[in-house]
C-alpha cells in the first residue's frame, strides 16, 4: 500500500479563538493495541513507535505495566521499552501503571512519565478495577506520590466522563470531583475520556467550564474522545475553542472500546491532523508519513484502518502486489 500525494488544502492562519499549536498525545501503541484482537510482535511495536516519532509525534504512549493476565496484548512491556531507548529526548514515552507494582516495573526500566487510570463512575470502577471510585483513588495516591518523588510526570486518565454504559449520562459535578481529587494527589495532567463516545460539543463545553470553576486550569486538561457516534472531531473543536491544547488520538484509529459494542473507538490521529491542518493549527506531524505508518500497521493487523483520512490518502498499488 502506498500513500497518495496529499491533496491541496486551504491552510488558513489559526482562526481567532483557537490555539496556534496542539500537542497530540498519541495512544495507538497502548490504548490502540490493547484493544485489538490481534497481538502484535514486540519488534513490530518497536518499529511502530519509531515510525510514529519519525512522523513528528513527540508524546507517544508506549505500553502498559498492567498484569499480563488482564492485558495480554501488552505483556511484553519489559521487552519493548528497552528497544525504544534510541529515540531522541524530544520524544516522551509515557506508560500506564495501574498500581505500585506496575510503577516498580516502569521505574526499573527508567520510565519517568507515567499515567494512572481512574473512573468517573462507580459502575466502571467496579467493572474495570473491582473497586469503588474512592478506593481506586486511594490505590493511586501512593503511585502518584512515588512517581513525583522520582521526578516523574503523572497523567491522570479519567474514563466515563460523559456517559457510562450502565449509568447513562454522567453528571458534570461527579466528574469534576474526581478530576479535582487527581490533581490534588499530584497529577500534572488530566485526560478526560469519553470512553463510549457519547459526548457532544455542548456537554464538552459544560464540563470544561465547570472544571475551570473548580480551579482546574485549562492547560492541565487533555481530551480523549471516541468516535462511536461520529462526534470526536466536533468535540475536539469545542475543546480547542475553550483553550485546550492537548488532544489524545490513536494512529489509524487503532483500538475500540470493548464496552461500546462498536467497531469505532479512538479518534484517529490522521483525522485529527487533517482537521488541524485545515484550521492552520501546528502539530509538527507529517501526515503522509503517519498515514503510511498506519497503512503498514493495518497490514500487520490484517484489516484496513478505520480512519477515513488513512483510507482517503492510501491506495493499493497493483504494481506492488
Ligand atoms: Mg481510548
Amino acid at each position: 500500500m502506498t500513500v497518495r500525494g496529499l491533496p491541496m488544502t486551504v491552510a488558513a492562519p489559526a482562526a481567532d479563538g483557537l490555539p496556534a499549536r496542539v500537542r497530540i498525545h498519541e495512544v495507538g501503541a497502548r490504548d490502540g493495541l490493547q484493544n485489538e484482537k490481534a497481538t502484535v510482535q514486540t519488534r513490530v511495536k518497536a518499529e511502530f513507535v519509531h515510525r510514529l516519532a519519525d512522523a513528528g509525534l513527540t508524546t507517544i504512549e508506549a505500553t502498559s505495566f498492567v498484569h499480563p493476565r488482564w492485558v495480554p496484548q501488552l505483556a511484553d512491556a519489559e521487552a519493548l521499552f528497552p528497544l525504544l531507548g534510541d529515540l531522541p529526548e524530544t520524544v516522551s514515552l509515557p506508560v500506564l501503571v495501574p498500581n505500585e507494582r506496575g510503577l516498580d516495573r516502569a521505574l526499573a526500566l527508567g520510565a519517568r512519565r507515567v499515567a494512572v487510570f481512574a473512573s468517573a463512575t462507580e459502575s466502571f470502577a467496579r467493572a474495570n478495577l473491582n473497586r469503588t471510585v474512592d478506593e481506586a483513588l486511594a490505590m493511586f495516591d501512593p503511585v502518584v506520590t512515588r512517581a513525583k518523588a522520582e521526578g516523574g510526570h503523572v497523567r491522570g486518565y479519567l474514563s466515563m466522563c460523559f456517559g457510562d454504559p450502565w449509568e447513562g449520562p454522567v453528571p458534570v459535578p461527579q466528574v469534576v470531583r474526581v478530576c479535582r481529587a487527581l490533581l490534588d494527589m499530584g497529577c500534572d495532567e488530566l485526560s478526560l475520556g469519553d470512553t463510549i463516545g457519547v459526548a457532544t460539543p455542548g456537554h464538552v463545553q459544560a464540563l470544561l467550564t465547570a472544571l475551570n470553576g473548580a480551579d482546574v486550569p485549562t492547560p492541565s486538561i487533555g481530551v480523549h474522545f471516541h468516535d462511536t457516534y461520529g462526534q470526536a472531531l466536533a468535540n475536539t473543536l469545542a475543546a480547542l475553542r475553550h483553550g485546550v491544547t492537548t488532544v489524545d488520538a490513536s494512529a489509524g484509529g487503532l483500538g475500540g472500546c470493548p464496552y461500546a459494542k462498536s467497531a469505532t473507538g479512538n479518534l484517529a490521529t490522521e483525522d485529527l491532523v487533517w482537521m488541524l491542518r485545515g484550521l492552520g493549527i501546528d502539530t509538527g506531524v507529517d501526515l503522509g508519513r503517519l498515514v503510511a505508518t498506519s497503512a503498514w500497521m493495518a497490514g500487520h493487523l490484517g484489516r484496513p484502518s478505520p480512519s477515513r483520512t488513512v483510507r482517503a490518502l492510501s491506495h493499493e498499488d497493483p504494481k506492488e502486489q
